[in-house]
């Protein structure tokens, strides 16, 4: 596949910094050692892009400190000549928050990858803003015990990139979004001092919260460096179910019901489309073929037999709201295998056509007209909508799909579509992202979301934290005119 364009730059000088010289990439070079500082063409390629579609900017230089001394150099340095600096961790982020839209230094935090600690007796880890998210839920397993944030790409991102679009997955409903988990934050300031704040107290009432605040900031406030995170014991036994449903608006009373009564770890909707296009790479179990959605539910406890008395009251009030023949599996196989019905579906969009996913989010009462308001801008647009995701949090990925539609109308139309869904959302009390992050494709819609209020109190931080304006530029605000 050949990759595509690179975007046009943001002019450095148009957000009040200068141009990244060579003579910065020898002080860099001085400062790090030149393994550490990649300049050459092919090596810059592959920091241009992350897992948004089809955007490309590349960096002019790429520094991989390994060690939060030489990521403060680096801040230092870039303070004091304004060049733009993007933290970037794993490249998995959904919303282009780790391209460098106006050039500079990409910094990633790849090499900081030490789990520093797991504290068993205060259920804590200690781990550096590197480290594969999946690797320390192994390390946290191997005590005994569960790091919950599971967003789908946790083999891969890591948990700098998780803090800094606060990232959640299906486990959030139960267990809440990687936020709950941060007791405490190391990071570097753009001037290049250390913060570190919070720890492993469970309780801390003692000023701001400004290990908080840099939680969802995107790479804008600080560069996080390393968390101390809360862990929980480990469930002994979990089950998993499928409920199918002949109609949208029963599944989407089905997700209210339920979640009004049982204790509920995840609770994923899929609706027709979403189950026609994993339909197309493997055969969907009987119960659901020719459904109009499915909710998939996972339930966690202590005891086996206590979570199948649990399934079995689920189902009951399901069936009364008009649920057919539920899919029940408590064993690790059984489980993967249904799991596998909502794991694909990503995978699946991608085989259709182009695509543009949205991530939407509204109050649990407003699943159902999310969807269908995503139907009806797509199709005003001769486009068509798959949708699927954290129902349980209200939280959709609205799939908008060129199809056979030209590829010369497809941008425009798109963003028509997009835009009259993500006005819809609002209006249903939502928000213009529940995962993925502003970062670079959403800033369009802040002021959607956000009174002017909000924006000015938010950049009036912005500069209190990075006063010259050089961490993650034209991220998350409107660019000025
Ligand atoms: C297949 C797939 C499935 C996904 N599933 C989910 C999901 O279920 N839930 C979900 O929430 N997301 C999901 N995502 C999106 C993405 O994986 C998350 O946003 C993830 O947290 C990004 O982590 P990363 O390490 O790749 O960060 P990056 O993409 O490298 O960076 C993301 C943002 O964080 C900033 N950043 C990175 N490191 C630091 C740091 N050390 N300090 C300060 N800022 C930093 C960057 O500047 C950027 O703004 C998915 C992505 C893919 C490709």
């Amino acid at each position: 596949m050949t990759a595509p364009p690179l975007e046009p730059r943001i002019a450095p000088e148009r957000v009040g910094l200068r141009p990244f010289t060579p003579e910065i990439r020898d002080r860099l070079r001085a400062l790090l050692g030149p393994e550490a500082v990649l300049a050459e063409a092919d090596r810059l390629e592959a920091y241009a892009s992350d897992e948004t579609e089809s955007l490309r900017f590349l960096p002019d230089v790429v520094v991989l400190p390994g060690d939060v001394e030489a990521v403060r150099s680096v801040l230092r340095l870039a303070h004091e000549e304004r060049i733009a600096v993007v933290p970037r961790a794993a490249g998995t982020g959904l919303s282009g928050g780790a391209l460098p839209v106006c050039g500079g230094i990409l910094l990633s935090v790849e090499r900081l990858d030490r789990i520093r600690e797991i504290d068993p007796r205060n259920l804590v880890a200690v781990a550096e803003a590197g480290v594969i998210t999946g690797h320390l839920q192994e390390a946290a397993a191997a005590h005994g015990l569960l790091y919950p944030p599971d967003p789908a790409s946790l083999d891969s991102c890591r948990l700098g990139g998780n803090l800094a679009e606060d990232s959640a997955g299906p486990r959030s409903l139960k267990h809440g979004t990687t936020r709950r988990f941060v007791l405490g934050v190391e990071a570097v300031l753009a001037d290049g001092s250390l913060l570190s704040t919070g720890g492993k107290c469970r309780k801390d009432a003692t000023g701001y919260a400004l290990g908080q605040l840099l939680v969802g900031s995107e790479g804008t406030l600080a560069v996080i460096t390393a968390a101390t995170l809360r862990l929980i014991p480990r469930p002994a036994a979990t089950l998993t179910m499928i409920l199918p449903f002949s109609r949208l608006e029963d599944a989407a009373a089905a997700v209210e019901r339920i979640l009004a009564a049982f204790d509920v770890t995840a609770c994923e909707l899929l609706e027709e489309a979403a189950l026609a296009a994993v339909a197309r790479l493997e055969p969907l179990p009987g119960p659901l073929q020719g459904r109009a959605a499915m909710l998939l539910l996972e339930l966690d406890g202590e005891q086996a037999e206590e979570l199948l008395t649990r399934a079995a009251a689920i189902d009951e009030a399901a069936t009364a709201l008009g649920a057919g023949e539920a899919l029940v599996a408590d064993d690790v196989a059984g489980q993967r295998r249904l799991w596998q019905v909502r794991r694909r579906v990503g995978e699946a969009v991608k085989t259709i056509s182009a695509y543009k996913e949205a991530d939407t989010v509204v109050p649990r009462s407003a699943l159902a007209e999310v969807v269908l308001a995503a139907r009806a801008a797509a199709a005003r647009q001769g486009l068509t909508a798959i949708c699927y995701g954290h129902a349980g949090d209200g939280n959709l990925h609205v799939n908008l799909l060129r199809g056979e539609l030209a590829e010369s109308q497809w941008e425009g139309r798109r963003d028509a579509a997009e835009a009259e869904l993500f006005a819809a959302v609002v209006a249903l009390g939502g928000r213009v992202t529940g995962e993925h992050g502003v970062g670079w494709t959403q800033r369009k819609y802040l002021r959607l979301a956000l009174s002017e209020t909000e924006i000015e109190l938010c950049r009036a931080l912005k500069r209190t934290f990075d006063p010259r304006g050089i961490l993650n530029p034209g991220k998350i605000f409107p660019l000025p005119e």
